[in-house]
Formats: structure tokens, sequence, C-alpha cells
């Protein structure tokens, strides 16, 4: 099982597209292990964004991501973090492939309504940032229909 921080950005909130977005997600048979409405802080916000710092985009970037709350969550599943960039789309919404969160819900090159970790470094080190206190950790029933109990199950 692996995990990963997807982030519902302050576009997302603002435009009443939380539940569909997160049933995306959810509907793909990934399990919620943390999950909550939050303000990022601007030192939050440039050490989650620390490898982009020298990139022009940089400072509209921080800005639009503390401008307003995000949804902020820990998803669980075998290949969460590459599941997770698939449902999201290309960075683009113009670009990204119909199907996909950003592909049918933006247009933007900057508002592109969420986030995905994309290594397992990355994601251990934004789920370290976001979620200091820890995932929650439970039986999900789901699972069992959710994959292959003999073949995919096996520890
Ligand atoms: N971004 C931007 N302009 C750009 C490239 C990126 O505003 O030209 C923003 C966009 O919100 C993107 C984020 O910076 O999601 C991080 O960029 P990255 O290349 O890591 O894209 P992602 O991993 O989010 O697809
Ligand atoms: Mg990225």
């Amino acid at each position: 099982m692996e995990r990963t921080l997807i982030l519902l950005k302050p576009d997302a909130v603002q435009r009443g597209l939380v539940g569909q977005t997160l049933a995306r997600f959810e509907q793909k048979g990934l399990k919620i292990v943390a999950l909550k409405l939050m303000k990022i802080s601007p030192e939050l916000a440039a050490k989650h964004y620390e490898q982009h710092r020298e990139r022009k985009f940089y400072p509209g970037l921080v800005k639009f991501m503390t401008s307003s709350p995000v949804v902020a969550l820990a998803l669980e599943g075998i290949d969460a973090i590459k599941i997770c960039r698939n449902l999201m789309g290309a960075t683009f919404g113009a670009d990204a492939a119909a199907g996909t969160i950003r592909g049918d819900f933006g247009v933007s090159r900057s508002f592109n309504l969420v986030h995905g970790s994309d290594s397992p470094e990355a994601a251990v080190r934004e789920l370290a940032l976001f979620f200091p206190e820890g995932i929650v950790g439970y039986d999900y029933a789901a699972y069992g229909w959710i994959y292959d109990p003999v073949e995919e199950l096996k520890k």
C-alpha cells in the first residue's frame, strides 16, 4: 500500500467542486486516511513548493495557494501516487485529457484544482508537512472488493 497527499486547491473549494473532485478519488477505490479543510500559511506553501522556488510562476502560485482554504487529504492504495496523478490529468487544464479532473473542470495553467504528490519521496515529505498529527488507521471494508484478496491483498 502506498500513500499520497492530495490538495483540493482554493479554486476547487471556491467553485463548489470539493464533493465531485473527492468523489473521483473515492470511486476509483482509494481509501481516505486523513481529511481536513485548512488555510495554508505562506511558510507551509514555501516548504511544500520549495522545488519551484526559482520558477517564474512561484510567487503567483504561493499567493493562489494561500488565498483561500484548501481541502487536504491523504489517500491510500496500491500504486496510489500514479493512480491519483492519472485521475488529475496534465498540469494545464487546456491540455488535460477529458475524463480527468483537470480536463473536465478547468482550463487554467495555474488554477488547476488539485495537487497530488509525484513520487514516493515527495509523498512522505508532503504528508509530514500537511498531517504532522499522522493519518487515521482503520479497516476499510471495501478493500476486500476493490482488490482481489487472493492475488492483491496477500502479504
Ligand atoms: N503552475 C503555474 N504555472 C506554470 C506551471 C505550474 O501556475 O507554468 C502551478 C500549477 O498550479 C501547478 C503547480 O504550479 O499545479 C506546480 O507545478 P508542477 O509542475 O509541479 O505541476 P503538477 O505537479 O501540479 O501537475
Ligand atoms: Mg508537481
